[in-house]
This record gives structure tokens, C-alpha cells and sequence, in this order.
């Protein structure tokens, strides 16, 4: 990220970036003055419902994804043969850090762009590349991830939805749960269990389901946010190509760790916690409490003071992460860290935003007395799920303990 770390030399450090790199800050900042969408419009913003109920809303945030493909600004790190700019990891975080402090719209197509995508590149068929990344990019295609079935959530490795050979084709039975978007989704990236006699990590295949294909059945799930942001989905003797397999057949775990780092790395967005740290010092300089400004508050203060200082260590965190992938030094559990600590953070400031705003705070936005657009007991909510998906809290801490720290493993 910085300067020196640049050239090579890691003797001193300087938290800057360079000429050239804040000269592309610029061109992001100017790019999106004009290009993004107005606040509150269909293609979204912050304030919009994580459901994707509306069809108009749907076609908006694809079209934002796609103008955003076309100057280049999707998946910039992903090599130029693949439809990426080959960008650094800083232009990458330049890129984010503008996007968040701009109150952009987000990507409806994030679980192609930072999961399946990445995955492909990695391990997919020359054929799967060619097929499936550039629709990734300008959202012409939507994916679902289909890992956590009911008894399988933490202990990912139990899940039982079956793949029976058949010719040139899987058959599919079982079902998945809490599978985000898939009442949208034209894709699948999916786990089965191809070897039901090998032991549980191995007889386990990565494939890409069609989600047209008959046989498959989509229930939303209303989250507490009441938003139905996630669904039930039941396969019914579901014909796959065998085409569709990603990696070898009964060697899927492999690829799916791969697709869980990407995901981690997708929930640590470190710049968005440090954007409603601010939102938060905001709320409490402009509500009142006791009849003087909430920031006056001895305790709101210490709040205030604790939350910040746990913001700036995880930002501190984050640029040693980069300095590190910028040397090509492995990140360790320092990922694993992120994500804990950012969706941990998320969540206790926006719980800090609901103490502030007293008796309001849990209003939601069809109340006549929501205070702004009800977003913080959305998020408040909202983020409670960040903790859990993609590896709960506690799995996270077993994993940092055993590999990161060296400690004996759990019974
Ligand atoms: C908002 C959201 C979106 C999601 N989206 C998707 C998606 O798109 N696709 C998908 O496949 N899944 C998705 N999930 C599911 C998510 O991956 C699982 O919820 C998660 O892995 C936990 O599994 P579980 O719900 O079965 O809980 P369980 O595994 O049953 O865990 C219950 C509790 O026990 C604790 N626990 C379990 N095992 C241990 C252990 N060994 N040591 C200590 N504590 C333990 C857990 O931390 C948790 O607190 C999503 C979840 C949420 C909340």
C-alpha cells in the first residue's frame, strides 16, 4: 500500500499512497460524481431492502453493476484475460474504500464477483471461464451459494444432499438452507455428496446447478430485518451436466475453502466499519440526551471512545494484511481475524446507535415516529446475521486458536 512497501523496502513505514495511486482516487471520485445513481432510487443505496421483492429494483441494481463493469470498476483485480483490469490490491481498495464513502449502491451480483468468480479462475475449465465470468461482471447472471443444509451449517463437511451419477449427468436430492439470494439467482455454486462412503471431507463434489433446471424448489425465509433475503431450496431428482463439476469429482472441499476465504475477505469490508463509526459520532452529536447533545454524555462518550479505539486496530490490522499481500507474504488467519473482529464491530456500533437514540432507536421504517429512514435497526439486525454467515464468530475464534495460536483442539 504505501510508498516504500511499493519499492520494496519495509524499514520504515508510511501510511500514504502514491501520486499515482491518489491520482486514480480522483478519477473514481470524478467517475462517480457522474455516474452514480441518486440516493433512494431504484438501484439502491444503503437505505434499500436486502430482499430484492421489486422487479423494477432488481433491473436497476444490474444496471448499476453493469455501468460500474463497464468503466472497468468490477473486479479489477481479476486478470485482464478474464475481464479484470489485473488491478493491485490497493487501486482494489481505493476502488472500495470510494464506493462505501460515496454510499454506493451495492453489487447485486457480489456472490459471482468475490466467491464463484474467483473460484473458477482458480479451478474451473478454460470452457467454465469462457461461459460463466463475463456474465459474472455485468450481472447478465446471478448466483446463489448452496452450502448449508439443516444439521449443516458449522459442521459444513456432515452435509448429506446427494449426487448420484447418471450418464453425462448428476441427479440431485436434498435440500439447502439459508441460501441468500436464490429466489433471484440463475446460478448455483453447490456442494454434494458424490462418495457417501468415503469419510465426510472427501465424497464431497463443488457443482453448478442451473437454477431453471425442473425439479428444484425455491421458499423465501423472511429474515427478523423483514426482508425475505434468504431462502429454502429443495432438489428433486435435479439433472446437472457433469460438465458442471468444478475441480475433480469427490475432491469439492478443496474448492469450497477457497470460495470461503473469498467470501471472508467479501464480509471484512474494513472501510464500511469505519464509515458508520462515523455515522455513529454523527448521530451523537445531533440527537440530544438529558436536554444537551449526546456527545456531551459521559457515557456515550466512553462508548464512543471504546468502539473508535477498536475501529482504528482493526484498520491498523487490515493495512499490515495488505502490506503483507503486497509482499506476497500468506495471509495467515489474519482473514479469518478480520472477519471477525468487522462484523463483531458492525454490529455493537450499530447497537451503540439504538442506545443513543433511546425509545425511537428500534422503530422501523413504516412507523410514523422512525427517526431518519430507520436504518439503524435494520443494520443492527442486519449485522447480527454477518456474525453468523459465512462461519460464525465461535468457529472463527476455534480456527484462530488452533492454527493461529497453536492451541489444542477443542473436544
Ligand atoms: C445472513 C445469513 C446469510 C447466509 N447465507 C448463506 C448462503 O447464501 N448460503 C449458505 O450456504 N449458507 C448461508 N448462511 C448460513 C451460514 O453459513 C450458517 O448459518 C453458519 O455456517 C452457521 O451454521 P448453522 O446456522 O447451522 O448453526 P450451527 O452450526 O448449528 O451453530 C449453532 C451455534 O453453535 C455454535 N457452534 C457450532 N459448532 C461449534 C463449535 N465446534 N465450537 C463452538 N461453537 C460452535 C455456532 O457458533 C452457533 O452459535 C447464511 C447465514 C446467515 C445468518
Amino acid at each position: 500500500m504505501t510508498r516504500d512497501a511499493e519499492a520494496g523496502d519495509t524499514t520504515g513505514m508510511d501510511l500514504g499512497y502514491s501520486k499515482e495511486d491518489e491520482s486514480f482516487r480522483r478519477e473514481v471520485r470524478a467517475w462517480l460524481r457522474k455516474n452514480l445513481p441518486r440516493r433512494g432510487s431504484e438501484a439502491g443505496g444503503d437505505g434499500e431492502d436486502q430482499g430484492y421483492r421489486d422487479p423494477k429494483r432488481i433491473a436497476a441494481a444490474k444496471a448499476w453493476q453493469r455501468t460500474l463493469a463497464e468503466a472497468g470498476y468490477v473486479a479489477m483485480g481479476w486478470p485482464r484475460e478474464h475481464g479484470g483490469q489485473g488491478a493491485s490490491i490497493v487501486r482494489q481498495t481505493i476502488l472500495n474504500e470510494e464506493l462505501v464513502l460515496h454510499h454506493a449502491p451495492n453489487q447485486i451480483g457480489m456472490m459471482g464477483i468475490q466467491m464463484v468468480g474467483p473460484t473458477l479462475i482458480q479451478f474451473g475449465t478454460d470452457e467454465q471461464k469462457r461461459r460463466y465470468l463475463p456474465r459474472i461482471l455485468r450481472a447478465d447472471e446471478i448466483w446463489c451459494q448452496g452450502y448449508s443444509e439443516p444439521g449443516s451449517g458449522s459442521d459444513l463437511a456432515s452435509l448429506r444432499t446427494r449426487a448420484e451419477i447418471d450418464g453425462d449427468y448428476f441427479v440431485v436430492n436434498g435440500q439447502k438452507v439459508w441460501t441468500s439470494m436464490a429466489q433471484i439467482a440463475d446460478w448455483m455454486f453447490c456442494l454434494v455428496r458424490t462418495d457417501p462412503a468415503a469419510s465426510k471431507h472427501r465424497g464431497i463434489s463443488y457443482i453448478l446447478i442451473d437454477m431453471k433446471s425442473p425439479g428444484i424448489t425455491v421458499r423465501p425465509l423472511v429474515q427478523m430485518t423483514g426482508d425475505p433475503g434468504f431462502n429454502e431450496v429443495f432438489f428433486n431428482d435435479v439433472r446437472v451436466p457433469r460438465t458442471n463439476l468444478v475441480g475433480e469429482l469427490n475432491d469439492g472441499w478443496k474448492v469450497a475453502n477457497a470460495t470461503l476465504r473469498f467470501e471472508r475477505n467479501m464480509l471484512a469490508s474494513t472501510t464500511r466499519t469505519q464509515q458508520l463509526m462515523v455515522d455513529l459520532v454523527k448521530l451523537a452529536e445531533t440527537r440530544s440526551r438529558d436536554g444537551a447533545r449526546a456527545s456531551r454524555d459521559p457515557l456515550v462518550r466512553q462508548r464512543l471512545g471504546e468502539l473508535v479505539t477498536r475501529v482504528w486496530a482493526m484498520k491498523y490490522h487490515s493495512l499490515k494484511q495488505l502490506s503483507d499481500e503486497i509482499h506476497h507474504r500468506p495471509p495467515g488467519i489474519g482473514v479469518l481475524v478480520n472477519k471477525l473482529v468487522t462484523t463483531e464491530l458492525n454490529h455493537d456500533i450499530c447497537t451503540a446507535a439504538l442506545e443513543i437514540l433511546g425509545n425511537y432507536g428500534p422503530l422501523a421504517k413504516s412507523s410514523a415516529h422512525v427517526v431518519g429512514r430507520g436504518l439503524w435497526p435494520r443494520d443492527q439486525m442486519f449485522t447480527l446475521g454477518l456474525i453468523i454467515g459465512g462461519g460464525t464468530s465461535q468457529i472463527q475464534k476455534n480456527i484462530i486458536a488452533e492454527r493461529g495460536l497453536g492451541m489444542p483442539k477443542g473436544a
